[in-house]
């Protein structure tokens, strides 16, 4: 190893000391994240308050990770908590197995479980790693409840139920301007996306019709 070698190391820091930082302090200092994040599941309500989840299991039953776990109950005819013939009974999602990848989202035929960007979170012991349907469901103004080991910055709980296929017509360059999110009660109401035409799209780029049932 010759004397020039070290110095040629040393150079290598000194350039780096004058070239833009491309690190953050995390978690002080946090970057925007991408509008279809996928991060910990919110259970919604309609604009009445009732429970948009009708116990189906259809959630559970494509979760590749096994970790959602749906008992249904009949509603009380008089006190109902959905408006179908059954509800939510138990809810429970292990975050322990959760891979984030949305298809319970796209499987739920009401739209009750959705994904927010909420995704700072670390557990102690298993328990709390299983977030019950109490802890998942948003509240009465259609936000999401802060546990105590959720690490939120002022704006995180926002778009929280915003929902948005993963496949298409989200992906298709016709829905361009065309809100797809559903956000809840009012809350979490997003603009339309933009850009799909110009990052490529299904058919070439070429403009074409919205079908008339999604409209
Ligand atoms: S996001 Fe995927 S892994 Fe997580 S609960 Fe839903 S289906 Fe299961
Ligand atoms: S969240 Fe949706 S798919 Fe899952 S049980 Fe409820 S209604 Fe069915």
């Amino acid at each position: 190893m010759g004397l020039l070698t070290p110095l040629a190391g040393f150079a290598v820091t000194f350039r780096q000391m004058f070239r833009r930082r491309v690190t953050t302090s995390y978690p002080k200092q946090k970057r925007t994240k991408p509008q279809r994040f996928h991060g910990r599941h919110v259970l919604n309500r309609y604009p009445d308050g009732m429970e948009k989840c009708i116990g189906c299991e259809l959630c559970a039953g494509v979760c590749p990770a096994n970790c959602i776990y749906v008992r249904g109950a009949d509603n009380d005819p008089d006190d109902p908590t959905s408006p179908g013939e059954r509800f939510g009974f138990v809810y429970e999602i292990n975050y322990l197995r959760c891979i984030h990848c949305d298809l319970c989202v796209e499987a739920c035929p009401t739209q009750a479980i959705t994904e927010s960007k909420l995704f700072e979170f670390s557990f102690t012991n298993r328990a709390d790693a299983i977030y019950t349907k109490d802890e998942l469901m948003v509240g009465d103004d259609g936000r999401p409840r802060q546990l105590p080991w959720e690490d939120w910055r002022a704006g995180d709980d926002e778009m929280t139920s915003g929902w948005m296929r993963a496949t298409s017509p989200a992906g298709d360059h016709r829905y361009e301007g065309i809100v797809q999110w559903a956000g809840e009660l009012g809350y979490g109401v997003r603009d339309p996306e933009r850009g799909q035409a110009d990052a490529g799209s299904d058919d070439g780029g070429s403009r074409a019709e919205v079908p008339s049932e999604d409209k």
